[in-house]
């Protein structure tokens, strides 16, 4: 079992798939990139980004860690953010969490995970921050709910903040950045309502996603995500 053979064999299916698809797709793809979005997700292995959203290799920039953070001073967040919008152009950045999260669920309960309690601090600062309102939902699960959806929204704020976002918006380069969450239950995506197309739209949708939305993923699906927000004049 030291090599894994399953998945080799699995590659090799995949593969053989997507050229039978798409014949060009891999001789494509060895020559360039061009994705059109950035995806920040959580590392959680319930949550695969392109699969969730059903994107082919080459469609979509990724970058995972524990809960989906954004912090200023992760070097490998920060510089995967500047490369997607300096280098490769995406036109989207989608910061994507997901009810249950262990991480965030770790934080809520005051669960000691080692190493990993220190990189959740700023879920805790999300938690402090909005203690008020998750102290008014009723049980656990509505507030862990909620402070999945919050951690989103704040992530969304970081990565408005973020120098090459600023930048791109300066310089007038198409950019929107989206804030969802996934429901592990049905495999559902959830748009948070925090759609950001420029430096001065933020506070207004920060605002209406902190005190707007009821709590506890009852929100509508994403039914066209990326679509939804042109028609509302942000993906510009
Ligand atoms: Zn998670």
């Amino acid at each position: 079992m030291r090599e894994l053979s399953e998945l080799f064999a699995q590659n090799r299916i995949w593969a053989e798939r997507l050229r039978t698809e798409s014949p060009d797709l891999f001789r494509e793809l060895a020559q360039r990139q061009a994705p059109g979005y950035l995806w920040i997700g959580c590392s959680d292995s319930r949550v695969p980004a392109n699969h969730i959203v059903g994107l082919l290799p080459g469609e979509m920039f990724v970058h995972r860690n524990v809960a989906n953070l954004v912090c200023p001073q992760d070097l490998n967040c920060q510089t995967a953010i500047e490369f997607a919008v300096d280098a490769l152009k995406v036109r989207h950045i989608i910061v994507c969490g997901h009810y249950g999260c262990g991480g965030v669920q770790a934080v809520l309960r005051g669960t000691s995970l080692g190493l990993l309690s220190r990189w959740l601090e700023p879920v805790e600062g999300v938690r402090r921050q909005h203690a008020e309102q998750l102290a008014h939902l009723g049980d656990e699960t509505r507030r862990l709910d909620r402070l999945c959806e919050l951690n989103v929204i704040e992530q969304v704020a970081q990565v408005c903040a973020a120098a090459c976002v600023q930048g791109a918006w300066d310089r007038s380069q198409a950019l929107t950045v989206h804030g969802w969450i996934y429901a592990l239950s049905d495999g559902l995506l959830r748009d948070l309502g925090v759609c950001v197309a420029g430096a001065t739209e933020l506070e207004a949708a920060y605002r209406t996603a902190v005190t707007a939305r009821p709590p506890g993923g009852t929100g509508p699906e994403v039914t066209g995500g990326v679509a939804d927000c042109a028609a509302s004049g942000a993906d510009r």
